[in-house]
């Protein structure tokens, strides 16, 4: 099966891929011909493969050497949750311009007040004819300083408790009620922002799912971000106009997530380093490189194994927590083993630090593998709860509706 997929992609490129098309024209073919999206259903433009088809067939689209679908909030986020809870109308308006990379996504969900807990959330949507009205403010929202359109979820009934009374938009970004204020971070990059709300518009029929209901649907955007690969740089660049606008769209597109390679620890660089240093032989060096080496490859060959699983049939399991838990343990371990071979020098920045400010880069970037996406402790109640069956986290949450639990002005 998984040949006889390649070999179709591979015979069809054979005939489609121009190089000379705009990128917006290459996309376009690819997903009318379904390899832009082989796992949706092919009435959406797929192709009804299942999901251990995805990676078979970005790496024959990388081996040809011919453009891939866009990565970021738009495929990983946004399209997976439309596909399970939006209506008809907005899959045939939103899932083609998000497949193509014409229209990009934000993902509005943290607020200075909710994070972990996340369903205490205070912006509010207030209906107000066939629209909704928009007012509050979320934080950390990776760029949304360029994205044309929100996943938000804000407030519908403030009567109903926290986790109920909660709904599920999508937001035209670009309009006179949202301001967006990018955020510098230690590292020097400036991926997030804070976005505010004032009075912001929402046709009703964006609403993703039911009214009230959009606490179950955000649960299903927060499962596809812990599972979610981080959008890397393409590897190779080619001769011809597809090419020259994927790598216009990486600077700007992808520029929130250069230092994402950093924030992953870099274990590929470990061993090179120590090499070229002349620290492989310090057996403190050694024993950081060895420990962060080793927990790399468990969880590959865990994530492996879930895929596996998954190409067999068997349901998802708690890979996604474990997976994101995990990625977090390798990141602070590469981190330590960087730091043993580099010594002090690992603050330094500039071209003549070590590895030209990477490892210093590494260093101020990996501590965000344990937030972005729930924290490391919220992954550990995740797995305590639903894997482990322990008892659950005690918690102050009383059925008592929203207006009432006690908060902090926001
Ligand atoms: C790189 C990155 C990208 C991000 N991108 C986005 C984005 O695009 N859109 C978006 O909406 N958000 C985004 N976020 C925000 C992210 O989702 C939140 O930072 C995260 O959910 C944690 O929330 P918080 O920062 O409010 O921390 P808090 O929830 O306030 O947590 C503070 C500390 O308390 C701990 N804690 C909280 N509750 C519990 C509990 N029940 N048990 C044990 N410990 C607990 C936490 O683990 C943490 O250590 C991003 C964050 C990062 C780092």
């Amino acid at each position: 099966m998984a040949e006889d997929v390649r070999a179709a992609l591979l015979g069809w490129l054979l005939d489609a891929w121009d190089p000379e098309l705009s990128l917006a024209g290459w996309r376009k073919r690819l997903a009318a011909a379904g390899w832009a999206a082989p796992t949706w259903p092919a009435r959406l433009g797929g192709r009804d493969l299942p999901a251990s088809a995805a990676s078979l067939i970005t790496a024959a689209l990388a081996e040809f050497g011919a453009v891939g679908p866009p990565e970021g909030v738009g495929m990983s986020l946004a399209a997976p949750t439309l596909l399970q809870h939006g209506s008809g109308e907005l899959q045939t308006r939103f899932l083609p311009p998000t497949v193509t990379g014409e229209i990009t996504w934000c993902q509005l969900f943290s607020e200075p007040g909710a994070g972990s807990d996340l369903a205490s959330l205070q912006t509010r949507a207030e209906p107000d004819g066939d629209e909704y009205l928009v007012s509050g403010q979320k934080v950390w929202t990776t760029s949304a300083h360029h994205a044309d359109y929100g996943l938000l979820v804000a407030r519908t009934n403030c009567d109903a408790p926290k986790h109920h009374g909660l709904t599920c938009f999508v937001l035209p970004m670009k309009q006179p009620g949202v301001e967006v204020r990018p955020l510098r971070q230690a590292n020097g990059h400036a991926s997030f922002n804070e976005v505010f709300l004032d009075g912001a518009r929402i046709p009703a029929s964006f609403v993703i799912g039911d009214v009230d209901g959009g606490w179950r649907v955000a649960l299903t955007t927060l499962a596809h971000e812990r599972r979610a690969a981080i959008p890397s740089p393409p590897a190779v660049h080619r001769e011809g106009r597809v090419w020259r606008e994927a790598a216009q769209e990486a600077l700007h597109i992808r520029a929130p997530y250069r230092w994402y390679p950093q924030r992953a620890g870099r274990v590929d660089l470990l061993v090179p380093r120590a090499l070229v240093t002349g620290r492989a032989a310090d057996p403190y060096v050694r024993q950081e490189l060895a420990r962060a080496v080793t927990l790399a490859w468990t969880t590959r060959w865990t994530a492996q194994r879930a895929a596996a699983a998954r190409k067999l049939g068997k349901p998802p399991g708690p890979e996604g927590s474990l997976g994101k838990l995990a990625s977090s343990n390798v990141a602070r371990a590469a981190c330590a083993a960087h730091l043993a071979i580099a010594g002090p020098a690992a603050m330094l920045t500039g071209p003549d630090s070590p590895a030209g400010g990477v490892i210093a880069e590494i260093i101020l970037s990996v501590p965000a593998v344990s937030i972005a996406g729930g924290t490391d402790e919220i992954q550990r109640n995740i797995i305590a709860e639903r894997v482990l069956g322990l008892p659950k986290d005690p918690t102050l949450d009383a059925p008592v509706p929203f207006r009432d639990v006690p908060k902090n002005r926001s």
